[in-house]
């Protein structure tokens, strides 16, 4: 059952790239105004001293505080994540890691796939992730129904301080049973399809018969692209073609991961952005599993595997930075901390200070649009989910990674953590949040 929402004004807010500060109001579930405003009322409480198991006040003072939108986690494996105690990946390759998980899967439960789903969702929320869309791998005809019901259930459960987004991944082979599944109900959980084309021994059959049936089903496509170094591997450029005739629900398609363009010659790549600058298709990319599993046969200059996020964003392509895989045999570490990824990406693609604003959008804005949640954003008429945290720009907020956030779902404030320090012997004198402007 929905909580009921109260109205909520957070003062002196400071958002990305203002001057100013602002005072958000919030009503049910939604962002209602935003406006220039530097002063706060005698008596709002201090976000730092919010109470914990007690109604909250109807006002909060941010005190100066960065507010951003809440982050949105565009590519995750929930029925892979925390799996790596059963599962391990000792070639630490793409093809290790899907045959250690190809192991384990029959086995595993829907009872033990919610188990991690909701420590997973508990580790996104608290920092400061509101949305996620969720790769599922099928299972068989008769064990994948049960498996979406028990986590349609506990998405319900989770849907005040989490939304959840499915997407299944259809095999490489084509077999009658997957579309038997969806047929005996499936489809009604999925927000798209899926699937790794690429790594099947037709591609192309096996695209056309995905991007069939996400029509046939009015579904959208989510598919994992590309994720090799092989610049042989061109269902991009089949995708794209294909967007040029066709559509399907849920626009834009999305693309993860995107490897292979990485290694294509500049000019071929170049051809291959501009196509897909002129059809409705996201890219998401995935640092820590691309630089994790990718390369791994190199063996001087090992690669880092990333789609090529500058060239992507000057053509004006949408790009967001998701987690992927967490510890799991595709990525044996992750805490499902988008602040983090973005960090990795800014290391992994040489984007710095210049594109911190930039990186900040690639797990917030962007992904929202992508998601459908548009609009999306500190802005009136938005979902009022945003995140408060410890910084005065996103420069900021990358550099200290903001051990303290506040998460606020649908207006609500729904968790919050800080940094905890014990100095002994000696007083401090570093603060997070105020000691980086002190003037030089
Ligand atoms: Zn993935």
């Amino acid at each position: 059952m929905a909580t009921p929402h109260v109205p909520l004004t957070l003062y002196r807010a400071r958002l990305l790239n203002q001057p100013d500060l602002y005072r958000i109001t919030m009503d049910q579930g939604k962002i209602h105004t935003v406006e220039p405003d530097p002063s706060c009322p005698p008596g709002v409480l201090d976000i730092q001293h919010a109470p914990i198991r007690e109604t909250l006040p109807a006002a909060l003072d941010v005190k100066g505080r960065l507010v951003i939108p809440g982050m949105v986690d565009a590519h995750m494996h929930l029925d892979k994540a925390l799996t790596l105690p059963y599962a391990q990946n000792p070639s630490g390759t793409l093809e290790g890691a899907i045959q250690s998980f190809g192991q384990i899967r029959p086995r595993l439960t829907p009872e033990d796939v919610v188990r991690r789903f909701r420590l997973m969702a508990e580790t996104v929320v608290a920092h400061g992730t509101t949305s996620i869309r969720s790769h599922l791998d099928f299972t068989t005809a008769s064990t994948f129904l049960p498996l979406l019901q028990a986590l349609a259930a506990v998405i319900d459960e989770w849907h005040d301080r989490l939304d959840v987004q499915l997407v299944v991944m259809a095999p490489r082979d084509n077999p009658p049973e997957f579309v038997d599944a969806l047929a005996a109900g499936a489809a009604r959980y999925l927000t798209a399809i899926g699937g790794a084309p690429h790594l099947a021994s037709d591609p192309n059959t096996n695209l056309t018969w995905i991007t069939s049936l996400a029509q046939k089903w009015g579904l959208g496509l989510d598919l994992h692209v590309d994720e090799q170094l092989n610049p042989a591997a061109k269902t991009l450029g089949w995708l794209a073609h294909w967007l040029t005739k066709n559509t399907v629900e849920h626009l834009p398609v999305i693309a993860g991961h995107v490897v292979s363009i990485g290694t294509m010659p500049p000019e071929e790549a170049s051809a291959l952005i501009q196509t897909v600058a002129e059809v409705p298709l996201g890219v998401v990319t995935c640092p820590a599993t691309n630089l994790y599993l990718q390369g791994r046969h190199d063996t001087v200059n090992v690669r880092r595997g990333l789609t090529r996020i500058r060239e992507w964003l000057a053509a004006g392509v949408p790009v967001a930075i998701a987690s992927d895989n967490i510890q799991d045999p595709f990525n044996p570490f992750g805490r499902g901390d988008l602040l983090e990824m973005a960090l990795l990406a800014g290391y992994a693609a040489h984007l710095g200070a210049a594109e911190a604003d930039t990186l900040l959008a690639m797990i917030t804005e962007i992904p929202g649009q992508l998601l459908g949640l548009s609009p999306y954003g500190v802005v009136p008429g938005s979902i009022a989910d945003v995140v408060v945290l410890d910084a005065h720009s996103a420069l900021e907020a990358l550099q200290w990674q903001s051990p303290a956030r506040w998460v606020f779902k649908r207006g609500r404030l729904v968790a919050s953590r800080a940094l905890v320090q014990h100095w002994y012997g000696m007083r401090p004198e570093t603060d997070l949040f105020e000691s980086p402007h002190a003037p030089l």
